[in-house]
């Protein structure tokens, strides 16, 4: 057969994405590009926000457009929570939710006939299973944990992945040899909450951490991204030290007042948040951070954004991931504070990423003149049409502390980490 994917949304979706595709490649079947006239299309959905789940439907459309005779297998968060709204778009062959979409390399042998429809997300059952991505030898998404018990009041997540739950740290040791006999050199840890790895099982984020540590062959690891609740001093400390784990946090915010971090029903105040990052910086100066901020949430008045904005300029974050509120079905957000007007989102939408702009530009200001390690990758990674078409020519590679750089193209050098001096020539900005 062959099988072209769309992924949209997280990392996560992108290491199962991938890993199911390594799977159906090592049964014989032919992998495409998405644009490319397949016999399947399988489309990995996300529905963190109502922009994320258009992007599903106009993914649905494009792949019969393209093909009105294939299979069109729709999985993922989206299809957890609207299995039903999916079923009827036309084309549309199976719905798998999460708990089922890592059986699709099975299903698919009986495929077009069975039909397997979406089972109950708040099974407590649901089941785990570890990932990773594959693809690009240099670095692999490397699923450790799935689902969330938080329930933040404006995030359908939990209802769409179910509660946390992850493998134990010796099979997740296992899985890591496996990715460190594929040849990945860098590992990105990746998760729903990650930082509640193992605690359904009474073992701890930073065991995990101390095993993978000592994983021969892997090189680096990143942790995608940690609730600044759970990202504890030892951690800070232990990656301070480790040998393989970078300066590059990524650390939700969401909002930086008090006031509606409260509505959202977040862990921690603006005060928690600030002293983990003084903690970060005082063991690790030239570390990356990065925060998710959400735009326009309930009770967001232009009071309650300066706040916000004052706050984020205050603290020594690289860069922000914005995203604009919208209304979850079935989340507690849409009966709670008061709401904010759509232009208005917008508007704060826009500032945020003004600011994104300005941090970035004086953390990559921080860092001219001083040389870090780069990892070089074998092929190119970006969107960029630019960068894609000179690629034959110019080799792509990521610092420890997350800058992008580039350099002629060496054969010799891909996979392998060089100390580069960081200058205005050899910085990427990608887009
Ligand atoms: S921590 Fe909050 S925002 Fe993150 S997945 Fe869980 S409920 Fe959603």
């Amino acid at each position: 057969m062959i099988i072209a994917a769309h992924t949209l949304g997280c990392k996560l979706n992108y290491a199962e994405t991938s890993d199911l595709l390594r799977r159906l490649s090592d049964e014989g079947n032919t992998i495409v590009d998405f644009h490319q006239k397949a016999d399947l299309y399988l489309i990995n959905t996300c529905t963190v926000t109502a922009v994320a789940e258009k992007k599903c439907r106009n993914a649905i459309r494009q792949a019969h457009r393209q093909n009105p005779d294939a299979q069109i297998v729709v999985m993922g968060c989206f299809a957890q929570v609207a299995a039903d709204e999916i079923e009827r778009i036309p084309g549309v062959t199976l719905v798998l939710g999460n708990d089922r979409k890592h059986l699709l390399p099975q299903i698919l042998k009986d495929l077009p006939p069975s039909f397997l429809p979406h089972s109950s997300f708040t099974s407590p059952s649901l089941p785990f299973t570890l990932q990773y991505s594959s693809g690009d030898r240099t670095r692999t998404f490397f699923k450790i944990q799935d689902g969330c018990d938080y329930f933040c009041t404006y995030c359908a997540i939990p209802y769409a992945r179910g509660r946390s739950r992850s493998a134990t740290i010796e099979e997740t040791l296992c899985a890591a040899r496996r990715i460190a006999d594929s040849g990945a050199k860098e590992v990105i840890l990746t998760g729903v909450n990650t930082g509640t790895f193992g605690q359904h099982q009474g073992e701890s984020f930073l065991d995990l951490l101390k095993g993978l540590d000592q994983i021969e062959g892997i090189l680096r690891y990143r942790i995608s991204s940690i609730e600044p609740n759970l990202l504890t001093d030892e951690i800070i400390d232990f990656v301070a030290h480790s040998r393989t784990f970078l300066p590059h946090f990524h650390i939700p915010l969401q909002a930086g007042s008090d006031h509606v971090l409260q509505l959202m029903h977040r862990r921690y105040d603006t005060a928690l948040y600030a002293a983990k990052l003084e903690k970060i910086k005082s063991v690790m100066p030239d570390a990356c951070i990065a925060a998710d901020v959400m735009a326009g949430f309930n009770g967001e008045t232009e009071e309650e954004f300066q706040k916000v904005l004052t706050f984020i300029d205050s603290l020594p974050i690289s860069y922000l991931h914005v995203f604009t509120y919208s209304d979850r079905p079935g989340t507690a957000a849409l009966k709670l504070g008061e709401k904010i007007p759509i232009p208005v989102r917008h508007e704060h939408t826009a500032r945020l990423l003004e600011l994104s702009e300005k941090k970035h530009k004086e953390f990559i200001a921080s860092q001219l003149g001083k040389t870090r390690p780069v990892l070089w990758e074998s092929t190119p990674h970006s969107n960029d049409q630019a960068i894609k078409q000179s690629s034959n020519q110019t080799m792509f590679g990521w610092t420890d502390n997350y800058i992008r750089i580039c350099r002629p193209y060496d054969t010799t050098l891909v996979n392998t980490i060089e100390a580069v001096e960081i200058s205005p020539k050899n910085i990427v900005r990608e887009d």
